[in-house]
This record gives C-alpha cells, sequence and structure tokens, in this order.
C-alpha cells in the first residue's frame, strides 16, 4: 500500500490551468505542469483496497493501486511498466480520457477520489523524459501478416499488439497522416500531436508499417487486402455525422464538427495558412453538449469568434451524483471543460426549430425553443421560440456509425441492430478472418475503449492465427461501462 495515512492527511489535486488569457492566444495544452513531488504524494492517498472499483471502471483494466504504489515509492520505473502492461498509449488516455475510473475509485464515496488520470500522464511523461520508452521487438517473427484499416487509437493499439506478437503488420489510412480522430478531430489545446507522433516513431522502429492515403474499397480493393492478409482488423471508426435535417439546413454557414475541427488542426499542423471555415468575427452556436461541442467552443475562442453559444436539448444536469447514479457509476454530472471555462454560454433544455438565412442565402439566424420531457419525447414549450442570430453553425450532435459504401459493404460483413459492424467473443466479424475494434463496432465511444478493443481484437486475431493465447484480452464485444 502506498501511504497508509494518505488518504486522510493529503487532500486531492490537480494541475492548475493556465490563464485563461494566455492559453487562448496559443493552441497549446492547457495544463500547467505539477511536480514530481506533489505527484507521489497524491498517488500516497491511493488506500490500495482489497476489491479496487477502479480496475472495474477502467476499460482496459489498468492496475492503478498498483502503479500509484510504485510513485508512492520513487519508483517510476516500475510505475511504468505495469502501466503499459494494460495500456499501449497512456499520454492519450492521461490527457483524453474522462477518466471512469476515478468515478469508480472507493474514496470517492466519501471524499474526493485520487487524481488517477494526473498519476497515468506524470508516469508516461517521465518516461518519455528519462527516455524509458524503447521499441519493443517480437522474440520471433510468425510469418503471418495482417492488414489493419484505420489509423485511430483502436487501430494503433491492434497493430502494436501484433506487431509485437511477431506478426508483419501493416496499417492503411485512407487520410494523409497515421492517428484517425486523435490527429484531425482532437485539437492542440486537448492533446499536443508531438505525443502522438513520438509513438508512431516507436511503432516504426518495432516493425508497424504504415501506408497512408490508401481508401480501403476504392484505392485497394476488398479482394486486394484478404489476397495479400492473411487476417484483417477493421478499425475504421464510427464516421457518419448526425445531421439536423430542418428548414434552413441548406444555408450557407452551417457545417458539422467534422468538416469545421479537421482544417483547423492543419493550420497547427502547418499544412495552411488559415482554416477554410473559421469562426473569427462570427457569432457561433454549436449544436450539441458533448466533447465534440467542447472542442468547437475551444477552436471558436481561438479563431477569434464574436460569440459563441452552445445548445444542448437535454436539461442541466445535476453537480452532485443523483440517487439513481450511485457510486461507482460514472455519473452524469455538470462539467466545466476548459473550453466552457474560456467563455461562452450553455443553453440547456432547448431546440432548434429552424434556421434563418438573408436574401444571399446565408445563415442570420436560428430559431430555438425551450422543451421539456413528457412521456420520454421532447416537446416545445408554448411561447419561448427566440431568434439567436449567428453566422456559424456547427453541428456535434453524435455518429450514427461507420459508413456502408466501398469497404463495409464489399466484405459483406454483418452489421448489428445499430449499424455498427456486429462481432464475436473474440471480436471476428461474420467473415472469416476479418476482425473490428473500436468504434466501427462499438459505435461512437472513447479513446480508452478503442484501445482496449484493439487491444482484445489483436488477441483474437492472434489466436486465429497461431491457435495460442498469448495476447491479453481486456474486454469482450458487449462489456459496457459501469452505467
Ligand atoms: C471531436 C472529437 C473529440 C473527441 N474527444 C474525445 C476525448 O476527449 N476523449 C475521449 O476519450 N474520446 C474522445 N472522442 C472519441 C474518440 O476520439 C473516439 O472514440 C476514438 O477516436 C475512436 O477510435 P477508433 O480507432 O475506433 O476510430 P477513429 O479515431 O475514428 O479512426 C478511424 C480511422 O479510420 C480511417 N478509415 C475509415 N475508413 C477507412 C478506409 N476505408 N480505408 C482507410 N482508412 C479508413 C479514418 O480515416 C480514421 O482515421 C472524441 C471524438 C470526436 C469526434
Ligand atoms: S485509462 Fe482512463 S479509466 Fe483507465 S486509469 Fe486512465 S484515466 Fe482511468
Amino acid at each position: 500500500m502506498a501511504d497508509p495515512k494518505g488518504f486522510l492527511t493529503t487532500p486531492r489535486e490537480t494541475p492548475q490551468r493556465r490563464p485563461v488569457d494566455i492559453r487562448l492566444k496559443d493552441w497549446r495544452e492547457v495544463y500547467e505542469e505539477f511536480s514530481h513531488q506533489q505527484l507521489e504524494q497524491q498517488a500516497g492517498r491511493c488506500m490500495d483496497c482489497g476489491i479496487p472499483f477502479c480496475h472495474q471502471g477502467c476499460p482496459l483494466g489498468n492496475l492503478i493501486p498498483e502503479w500509484n504504489d510504485l510513485v508512492w515509492r520513487e519508483d517510476w520505473r516500475g510505475a511504468i511498466e505495469r502501466l503499459h502492461a494494460t495500456n499501449n498509449f497512456p499520454e492519450f488516455t492521461g490527457t483524453l480520457c474522462p477518466a471512469p475510473c476515478e468515478a469508480a475509485c472507493v474514496l470517492g464515496i466519501n471524499s474526493d477520489a485520487v487524481s488517477i488520470k494526473q498519476v497515468e500522464i506524470e508516469i508516461i511523461d517521465r518516461a518519455w523524459e528519462e527516455g524509458w520508452v524503447r521499441p519493443e521487438q517480437p522474440a520471433a517473427v510468425t510469418g503471418r501478416t495482417v492488414a489493419v484499416v484505420g489509423s485511430g487509437p483502436a487501430g494503433l493499439a491492434a497493430a502494436q499488439q501484433l506487431t509485437r506478437a511477431g506478426h508483419r503488420v501493416i496499417v492503411y489510412e485512407r487520410a494523409d497522416r497515421i492517428g484517425g480522430l486523435l490527429r484531425y478531430g482532437i485539437p492542440e489545446f486537448k492533446m499536443e500531436k508531438f505525443r502522438l507522433d513520438r509513438r508512431l516513431e516507436q511503432m516504426r522502429q518495432e516493425g508497424t508499417e504504415f501506408r497512408t492515403g490508401v481508401d480501403v474499397g476504392v484505392d485497394l480493393t476488398v479482394e486486394q487486402l484478404r489476397a495479400e492478409h492473411d487476417a484483417v482488423v477493421l478499425a475504421g471508426g464510427s464516421t457518419m455525422s448526425r445531421d439536423l435535417p430542418i428548414t434552413g439546413r441548406e444555408l450557407g454557414g452551417i457545417h458539422q464538427a467534422m468538416e469545421y475541427l479537421p482544417p483547423a488542426n492543419r493550420v497547427q499542423q502547418g499544412d495552411l495558412p488559415q482554416a477554410s471555415i473559421s469562426a473569427e468575427g462570427k457569432n457561433v452556436v454549436i449544436i450539441g453538449g458533448g466533447d465534440t461541442g467542447a472542442d468547437c467552443l475551444g477552436t471558436a475562442h481561438r479563431q477569434g469568434a464574436a460569440s459563441v453559444t452552445q445548445l444542448e436539448i437535454m436539461p442541466t444536469p445535476p453537480n452532485e451524483r443523483p440517487e439513481n447514479q450511485p457510486w461507482p457509476t460514472y455519473p452524469m454530472l455538470y462539467r466545466v471543460s476548459s473550453a466552457h471555462e474560456e467563455g461562452g454560454r450553455r443553453l440547456f433544455s432547448v431546440n432548434t426549430q429552424q434556421f434563418l438565412g438573408d436574401e444571399d442565402g446565408n445563415l442570420r439566424a436560428l430559431q430555438l425553443v425551450e422543451v421539456r420531457k413528457e412521456n420520454g419525447k421532447f416537446v416545445p414549450v408554448e411561447g419561448t421560440e427566440q431568434e439567436l442570430p449567428c453566422e456559424l453553425v456547427l453541428l456535434a450532435m453524435g455518429f450514427v456509425g461507420p459508413e456502408r459504401a466501398g469497404m463495409v459493404d464489399e466484405l459483406g460483413v454483418e452489421l448489428d441492430a445499430r449499424g455498427n459492424v456486429a462481432r464475436d467473443r473474440s471480436f471476428m466479424t461474420s467473415v472469416d478472418g476479418v476482425f473490428s475494434a473500436g468504434d466501427m463496432g462499438r459505435g461512437q465511444s472513447l479513446i480508452v475503449w478503442a484501445i482496449s478493443e484493439g487491444r482484445s481484437a489483436a488477441a483474437g486475431v492472434d489466436r486465429y492465427l497461431m491457435g495460442r493465447d498469448a495476447l491479453p484480452a481486456p474486454i469482450g464485444p458487449n462489456d459496457r461501462p459501469l452505467t
């Protein structure tokens, strides 16, 4: 156990965010440094519970009390070994995970949970600084070849596991750079891209091959894909955005979040002098209150928006756990992300009725109305209609599943009732030798689940090819969060 009295004597601490007026002038991550000594104290708050519910809360089954103890004892090298045992990419989760482990921390029942996510990011940052993260070569090569389609966290985790198991792994990505949503969805201020590039270099040195600009089903036919590889992992994500087909949708100035965020990311990558869709000087409305909406909010502020309003159809969530979401579930609470802290207005219990245009066919306003829930449906509250002037609307209402035309249809893989790629217990689809991991099979989810599924699918592929149980499989395809 870490410090036996730590949970009694040390209050929870997390790093400060940089001042808003300063961080809005750049795109760098928003958090200040956190000293190693402070972090060791925080790790010392862990009670090393007999039944560590945090394991259950973490979709990767991260061995949290073990690395807390090692950090508290200043054995940082031991800590990264325990962390890497279950998580290929702690720098992605350490910056981006909503930390369901902390919602399940036993200390959180009557006190503040251990700062698990902070301990995680500090362990991996220190490991990179010290040069402890090295390429890991396989003990023996198998002579088998695996194609991974899609290079988001699911595809990368599957690829790294399979390369280390001795297979030749080729990752196909239709975009011009590797990373999936980590590259062109998530903005720099949430995770700087050097973290991704550094990890990709390690993977290259281990032997994973990356081929960008290859749209499987178009540039490489599914027949070629099957013929050239002994197994295939589909990790193409959930890329079909939910739309809002109401009056005025065709007006200029209304875009999907994933049309807006990639060019902003490309500016930061040095590809473009300025973004093709910019919020500069505009009144912006973001429809949708989730992660994607918050990323649009932070991006709009950095581009110099005149005003930003975020709309959410659901009511304002409570500040404390409601009774129907008890510990150790992940509760729906009113959360203030760094982007929310930077400004803008949040409106809850509202719905958009129509978009209003000017004589040139461009957006000038939207009409919204307050709503309340009746018999499970949102109904407008009469007399609450109002116009909200805006020149840019960003739709951030989630994703409805993977694209079917092309690869999915041509492979003939079965879909589940929600339109995602169906898998069996070993993550194999209905087509022999074709597996699927991440949002493509699970539906829109989280990075931690994508990594976890990538690891589990890799275990399924390795068993399929070699008839052995060599790789860990943290989850099954139907495992769900603690909700
Ligand atoms: C804006 C935004 C912000 C988010 N923020 C967070 C966050 O803060 N924390 C969090 O936990 N989760 C977040 N998420 C969710 C998270 O990013 C996803 O759950 C995760 O990236 C899914 O990983 P994946 O590997 O399954 O797919 P993706 O990351 O979507 O990657 C799929 C890749 O497959 C490629 N591809 C698709 N079809 C083909 C084909 N036919 N040929 C070749 N390549 C193909 C695509 O180009 C893409 O690069 C966010 C999502 C969005 C949209
Ligand atoms: S990956 Fe997420 S859930 Fe797991 S330990 Fe890290 S922050 Fe917690």
